[in-house]
């Protein structure tokens, strides 16, 4: 019955590039969506260690490494494998070949155009140097979201373009059929959009090196805020202080929960008459609270790796057989050959 139930609920994908460990914005933009979700939608979570490669080629051993680094964030953060699926992009071969096939419904031009990925372009410093796998990973990621049938994926707003990216394909491919062979896909984001990074400069990231990560010691919580950027005419403590760009704000608003105290401190800061030592103590106490307990559950999990490892083979085993379901769905509708029923 628990089963039945469970599998008439909408279906949510999600992931992550195993490119490092998990922090403060994947927490924001769509680590807090997945673990409500789950109690209410049948959730599946790819590490994408094949996206990972698109840009990180010339260091496979850092993507191996880091899928089981990445599945101990999501235990530890409280995405509970009785309640969501975790399983490896790469293992799950339908996806490749839905990849392959999608890849004949985009055109070229189509893809350099795509908002992420030429803002991404530029912030890795690629020029005309782009790997093509990176210039096709929303082509990847379509075969991800659609493999799974998935209707509702959690993201932070960096990602959104690559959703409308997906529905166009699925449009194409529905056409091509003439019929909904695929659903299209909404994107949920946070209100926060994204969040930036601790020099306030881009959007936090892995691979940027200005992450707080979600098992960060509370040393390195105190030295990540410590060097955060706050507003640089605000020299001495009696001078008005800009609120808006201010990382310190921009972290209390996402993460501090009591909102009252905290636009009191805006007020307080606009005016005048507070340091930016104040605030950055509150917000050290506000991610140490939130930090502390995930840190803690994670060190506990560490010392099981093979446990962690079984939810993750189990997860991909179940996966597999509903992506090669989708795959021989799609093949079926755009009647492509298939041995046995030709
Ligand atoms: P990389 O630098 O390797 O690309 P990343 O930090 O950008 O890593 P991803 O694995 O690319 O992380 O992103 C996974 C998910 O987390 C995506 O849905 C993305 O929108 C969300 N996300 C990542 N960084 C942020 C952020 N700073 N704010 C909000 N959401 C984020
Ligand atoms: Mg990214």
């Amino acid at each position: 019955m628990q089963q039945t139930l469970r599998q008439d609920r909408p279906i949510v994908l999600t992931g992550d590039r195993p490119t490092g460990a998990l922090h403060l914005g994947h927490y924001i933009g769509t680590l807090r969506s997945r673990i409500a979700l789950q109690h209410t939608h049948r959730q599946y979570v790819l590490i994408a260690d094949a996206q990972g490669l698109t840009d990180h080629a010339s260091d496979p051993e850092r993507i191996r490494r880091n899928i089981i680094e990445v599945a101990l964030d999501y235990l530890a953060v409280g995405i509970e494998p009785t309640q969501t699926t975790i399983c490896v992009q790469s293992a799950l071969p339908a996806l490749s070949e839905l990849t392959l096939l999608y890849l004949n419904y985009v055109t070229v031009a189509r893809l350099e155009r795509n908002p992420t990925i030429k803002d991404e372009i530029q912030a890795r410093g690629f020029g005309r140097d782009i790997p093509a796998g990176f210039l096709c990973y929303p082509v990847a990621q379509a075969a991800d979201i659609t493999g799974f049938k998935a209707t509702i994926v959690p993201v932070g707003d960096d990602q959104v373009p690559i959703i409308e990216q997906t529905n166009e394909i699925v449009r194409r491919i529905c056409r091509q059929a003439g019929r909904d062979v695929l659903p299209e896909a909404k994107a949920v984001v946070p209100a926060i959009g994204r969040l930036p990074g601790v020099d306030g400069v881009a959007k936090m990231s892995k691979s940027l090196g200005n992450a707080i990560c979600l098992s960060a010691s509370s040393e390195e919580i105190k030295q990540a805020v410590c060097r955060m950027y706050t507003d640089p005419n605000h020299l001495k403590v009696s001078d008005p202080g800009r609120v808006e760009g201010n990382v310190v704000f921009t972290y209390l608003d996402a993460f501090d929960e009591d909102k009252e105290a905290v636009e009191d401190l805006k007020t307080h800061y606009r005016r005048g008459g507070l340091g930016d030592t104040t605030v950055k103590k509150r917000l050290e106490f506000v991610l140490e609270a939130l930090i502390a307990p995930i840190r803690e559950r994670r060190a506990v999990l560490a010392r099981h790796p093979d446990d962690v490892l079984e939810v993750i083979r189990s997860g991909t085993a179940a996966s597999r057989a509903v992506t090669q379901a989708t795959l021989d769905d799609v093949r079926d509708a755009l009647g492509l050959f298939t041995f046995g029923r030709n």
